[in-house]
């Protein structure tokens, strides 16, 4: 369903609530005015139910149904005293009656310009593989082959192009995460880049793009500049180098969508605000009551929360309070949407811990921005946290934290799992003989790997040093042995530089499997005794545990 769909679902059902919150409205004004109490007892409702209908309807391009409210709430505001004014409301009232008859006999007219041109160009991304397609451009027959082993290595599809012509075509039918490009392809000056620039403007966007040339002139360079190339890198190229350069070029692979939660008590304007945001790629999860935002905090997990400031039974203010009350959602960013535009009232609320204030009916794109800056630092900040910051993996901590998790859910659900504990082998010699900064590269190319070549739901920490530990989900022991067999494989293909030298490493790993093994500390101690076992028989090898490795000695060979 695309934006404007939803959008017009949202704006029939407001027209269909209007009706009904209308002829209760007026009844309940009947009553009050027919009654011995006064009808002030109404007018905290009634102002509510102005201020409402004037954020939901200005948000949903109802501009009359908004003026309308705009002057029941200025009206109840300034009277001295609502009996002054009972002419006007009953005046409203009937004027609304009379606008919600028309908008629903005549279809609502098509949404303002402005609603369709929003373009977030942010698209969601597919979850569940960080594959990348690469499409490698060269007509030089020249060893291609240690290039297409590293990105095989890291995950990524390549599909190798000899001609421009084929290369025009695929771009336009299939388009890659990345370009590597000769400057000459085919033979001749410049020809790459160019046909580059002119697929660029054919298609009205920069395709990204790394050159990999012989040669490395000012001209060539110049041309590949203006072609929008990220990266320029003259044979022979170290492969991991280009790796790197890959990874800036492509998105960040394991960005996983932000996650909001809409609270208003107006199912219209929650599903607007939300929809809003679920088009420029977030998920968002919407409550309708406050009590219902509560529960969804721990259930939905989400970056940040939006929050009407008036609902019924609570205010977004107290609401904010109670959620700042406990310690787990001290961070969590809190940014209040309202028809408030008083600033002294704005203040007071941000008082309570907010980290915004967004007036209705919100500009789009702003409401997308607020929303992002604010949920982004949060991410950041719980990143610091969790990640070891060398490889971008999980702590130690939290890797044991989300295997715990892992667990549980894996008891329920009657699933099993394999852990696997890598260990990088003679990790000590290669510091010794080509210095720490090549020891650190090793790990950070082994990280990237596995998380390239594991699956996203998969749980990958580093647990020390050049030790990982990875939980495989839904596998067992021989199909993780597998897949772990032929990572270790491809690693020990991969070359690295240190200076003019050249080395390659190798590691082992042990592999244990929930439910034998029931527990994070069993399968870790299982799984390190198998890694033992393959260090002792040679290293470079993968070994599985066995069912008693929980209590036989590790000497028992
Ligand atoms: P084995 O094959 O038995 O695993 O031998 P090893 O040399 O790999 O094992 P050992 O545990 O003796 O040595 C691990 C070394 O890893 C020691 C430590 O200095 C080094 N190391 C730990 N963390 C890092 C790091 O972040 N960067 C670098 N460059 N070295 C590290
Ligand atoms: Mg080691
Ligand atoms: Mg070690």
């Amino acid at each position: 369903m695309t934006l404007n769909d939803k959008l017009d679902e949202l704006r029939q059902r407001f027209i269909e609530q209007l009706a009904t919150r209308l002829a209760q409205t007026q009844r309940e004004w009947q009553q009050s005015q027919l009654s011995a109490d006064s009808p002030a007892r109404l007018t905290p409702e009634l102002h509510r139910f102005f201020h409402s209908l004037k954020g939901t309807g200005r948000s949903l391009g109802f501009e009359r149904v908004a003026a309308l409210a705009h002057q029941g709430e200025e009206a109840l505001t300034h009277a001295p005293a609502v009996e002054d004014i009972s002419g006007l409301i009953e005046r409203l009232l009937a004027s609304l009656v009379e606008e919600q008859t028309q908008l629903q006999r005549q279809p609502p007219a098509p949404l303002p310009a402005s609603f369709s041109a929003v373009d977030f160009s942010a698209t969601p991304r597919a979850s569940g593989s960080r594959r990348r397609l690469i499409y490698l451009c060269d007509d030089e027959p020249e060893p291609l082959g240690q290039l297409f082993h590293h990105l095989r290595c890291f995950g990524h599809e390549v599909v190798h192009f000899e001609s421009p012509q084929a290369f025009f075509n695929a771009v336009l039918t299939r388009r890659p995460d990345a370009i590597i490009m000769d400057v000459r392809f085919p033979q001749g000056k410049t020809a790459g880049t160019e046909t580059l620039t002119s697929l660029n403007r054919l298609i009205g966007e920069r395709l990204p793009a790394i050159v990999l040339s012989a040669f490395g002139d000012f001209g060539s360079r110049l041309s590949a500049v203006r072609a929008g190339c990220s990266g320029y890198f003259t044979k022979p190229v170290k492969p991991l180098d280009l790796m790197l350069a890959l990874d800036e070029l492509t998105s960040p692979p394991d960005e996983e969508p932000l996650r909001v939660l809409v609270v208003d008590d107006e199912p219209e304007a929650a599903g607007y605000h939300a929809a809003l945001l679920e088009q420029a790629g977030m998920i968002t999860q919407q409550a309708h009551h406050p009590a219902e935002a509560f529960d969804a905090l721990e259930r939905f997990s989400p970056d940040l929360m939006l929050v009407d400031m008036y609902m019924p039974v609570c205010s977004g203010e107290e609401l904010a309070t109670i959620v700042r009350q406990q310690p787990e959602y001290v961070g969590l960013p809190i940014v209040y949407l309202s028809g408030e535009t008083n600033s002294e009232k704005q203040f007071t609320a941000m008082a309570a811990g907010a980290e915004g204030f967004i007036t209705k009916p919100v500009v789009p794109e702003e409401l997308v921005a607020a929303v992002r800056l604010r949920a982004e630092r949060l991410r950041q900040l719980r990143t610091l946290m969790t990640q070891d910051s060398m490889t971008g993996l999980y702590n130690h901590s939290t890797t044991t934290d989300l295997i715990d998790r892992a667990l549980v859910q894996a008891y329920r659900d009657d699933t099993h799992h394999a852990m696997a504990m890598i260990d990088i082998d003679y990790f000590k010699e290669v510091n010794d003989t080509y210095g720490h900064l090549a020891g650190d590269q090793v790990i950070i190319t082994l990280a990237r790997m596995l998380k390239a070549r594991l699956r996203v739901s998969d749980i990958i920490g580093r647990y020390g040093g050049e030790e990982f530990v990875v939980l495989l989900k839904n596998v067992d022991a021989d199909t993780a042995a597998t897949l772990i067999d032929a990572l270790r494989e491809d690693f020990a293909g991969v070359d690295f530089h240190a200076g003019s030298e050249r080395f390659n490493c190798t590691f082992s790993a042990g592999i244990s499997v929930f439910p034998t093994h029931p527990s994070t500390e069993a399968l870790r101690v299982s799984a390190d005794r198998a890694l033992y076992r393959a260090k002792d028989r040679g290293r470079n090898r993968i070994i599985q545990s066995r069912e008693t490795d929980r209590d036989t000695p590790l000497d028992d060979e």
